[in-house]
């Protein structure tokens, strides 16, 4: 039976409630950011890392750096600005693709754009004063990440094309040997740390339960390695899945004469509206001139996501508020009950990614698109068959089923060749650091992942804590640092325990957040202002240190 909707007073009254809480939270936040600064920032109280810069000295052999970064998304760009940042040159970026920009080089698929207002995800230091949309558009996320490498002078240190295929700690001579492949030829490169900024999302995954995809005759592609000699017009295009890069690239592709736009669900989405609109000239000129006001609003949209943690993390009634509003966005767009019940999620808002956006429900009502819901049994030579016997014929597949989070791609041996896989094959658990493996960061580990805010923030305080970690090591004259193994356990073990109330661990859905046995090894289950707190100074009572 459906369900019956909440009166119009009541629904103002949820509206009203959501905006107070929203409200209450970013003044709250703004102020005490306020305190925090004035205080530590200002009167001096904190440890100021300006002034505080690294002394690193230059190996006989070429090939040895103070450190190497994967990656060049915003992590490994973010790691590379703060080493200059510091005074040290002695770094290089190992980057497998031809260009810089991780995510936002990768993905082009049409309709790409970034869910988290562009005024907070983007770098703090960095504010762009240009974005054409409040929600930045996949082009302009990859200019800007290209512009951050110029003005940083980061590019000369890229070795592009390049893979990082092996990474082994020598114990003798306290280095990381990382072996690259490029063009067929294999390097070692030697680096005192290693600083991880590969990317949780960057490695595209494939469903391994539908067989016959070797037999498709037509043309296909993932969404995150878009094909841009693809032509849609007057094709029949199947999009498989509907999670976030899919509910923006079908309103796009529904656009392009297709014929039939065939989109299999395995399992609907919450979506919330998108309060997009493009950024007029005024308010650019304003940004530029007045940077603290650009400053402003990045900070108000930080606080007002935060205010999500409250029903996500601690289950306050909001939560309730909050799926109400949802379900009624849903009921204003799709009119039709049987489709509606086809696009209601079972489990709570929150518990898997929620999407945001405008165009997805006008989209999937367009007379050429049709919503499948029966599971996909396979693939033959020119369509696809679902369980309950339909078969649909098809030119065009698009993947769009996700990454692989859960598999760590790399292989990596630590204290006594010790394989990290062997350490993980229970779960994936870190710390910015792991035990057994010295000098060895990682940017957007394990459990550093977020449902409700920019990933940005999350970069940025692990970059500050690494950076306390080096500068702690040179002024102590230690040459590796390792994390107590039962700190790290501790640490997770707490953090797991937190997740299992969440909305994430609770709320009624299996997510790419977990592993095969259900473990969280994605999602940091907190305001992300504690995470920035805790990653603020270098715990050095928590490592193994060797001179
Ligand atoms: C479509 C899409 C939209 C997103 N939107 C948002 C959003 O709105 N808000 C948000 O907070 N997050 C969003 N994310 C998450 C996004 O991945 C992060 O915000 C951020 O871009 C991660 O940056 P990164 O540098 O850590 O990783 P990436 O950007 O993935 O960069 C990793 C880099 O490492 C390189 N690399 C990996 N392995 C190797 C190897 N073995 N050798 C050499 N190089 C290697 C890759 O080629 C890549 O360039 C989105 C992700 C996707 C896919």
């Amino acid at each position: 039976m459906d369900e019956i909707p909440p009166s119009k007073g009541r629904l103002l009254l949820y509206v009203l409630c959501s905006y107070t809480v929203a409200s209450l939270t970013a003044v709250l936040g703004i102020t005490g950011q306020i305190f925090y600064w004035l205080i530590f920032d200002v009167c001096g109280f904190g440890k100021k890392q300006s002034n505080r810069k690294l002394n690193v000295t230059k190996s006989s052999n070429p090939n040895e750096y103070y450190t190497l970064i994967i990656g060049s998304g915003f992590s490994g760009l973010g790691a590379a600005i703060k080493l200059r940042e510091l005074g040290t040159d002695n770094f290089v970026i190992i980057e497998r693709h031809a260009r810089v920009g991780g995510t936002w080089y990768a993905n082009t698929y049409p309709g790409c754009a970034c869910d988290v207002p562009s005024n907070l995800y983007s770098f703090s230091f960095e504010p762009n004063p240009n974005w054409s949309h409040f929600f930045g558009r996949q082009p302009e996320i990859g200019q800007y990440l290209e512009h951050c490498t110029d003005k940083y002078d980061i590019r000369r240190h890229i070795k592009f094309n390049t893979i990082v295929t092996e990474m082994k700690w020598l114990d003798d001579k306290q280095l990381w040997e990382v072996t690259t492949q490029s063009n067929g030829e294999e390097n070692h490169i030697y680096a005192k740390f290693v600083m991880a900024g590969y990317g949780p999302l960057s490695n595209a995954s494939f469903p391994k339960d539908i067989p016959g995809v070797d037999k498709f005759e037509g043309r296909m592609c993932h969404t995150a390695e878009w094909d841009k000699t693809l032509e849609f017009e007057n094709k029949r295009v199947a999009v498989i899945g509907t999670g976030a890069s899919a509910i923006q690239t079908v309103p796009e592709l529904q656009k392009t004469g297709v014929k039939q736009l065939l989109v299999f669900q395995r399992t609907p989405p919450w979506v919330i509206p998108r309060a997009d609109r493009k950024v007029t000239n005024f308010e650019k000129q304003l940004f530029a001139k007045f940077p603290a006001i650009q400053k402003l609003i990045r900070a108000l949209v930080y606080w007002i996501r935060e205010s999500t943690v409250l029903s996500f993390v601690y289950r306050l009634p909001t939560r309730y508020v909050n799926a109400e509003l949802v379900k009624y966005n849903l009921r204003m767009h799709v009119k039709d009950e049987e489709l509606r019940k086809k696009l209601t999620p079972t489990w709570e808002l929150g518990c898997k990614r929620v999407l945001i956006t405008n165009d997805w429900y006008p989209a999937i009502q367009k007379p050429n698109v049709k919503l499948v819901t029966n599971r996909i049994k396979e693939i033959k030579s020119n369509s696809i068959v679902t369980y309950d016997g339909d078969e649909y014929p098809v030119d065009i597949i698009i993947w769009s089923t996700g990454f692989l989070v859960q598999n760590f791609q790399l292989p990596i041996y630590g204290v006594n060749g010790k394989p990290l896989a062997e350490q993980w094959s229970e779960t994936m658990q870190a710390r910015v650091t792991v035990p057994n493996f010295p000098n060895f960061f990682f940017l957007l580990g394990p459990n550093t992942g977020l449902g409700h805010n920019s990933i940005i923030v999350m970069i940025e305080a692990q970059l500050q804590y690494i950076t306390e970690a080096l500068l702690y090591m040179q002024e102590n004259n230690i040459q590796t640092l390792d994390v107590k193994p039962d700190v790290h356990d501790k640490f997770n073990h707490n953090l797991q325990a937190k997740l299992k109330k969440t909305v994430w661990q609770s709320g009624g859905c299996h997510s790419w957040y977990q592993d095969a046995k259900g473990n969280n090894t994605t999602i940091w289950p907190d305001f992300t202002w504690t995470y920035i707190l805790l990653m603020k100074t270098f715990d050095f009572k928590n490592f193994i240190f060797q001179r």
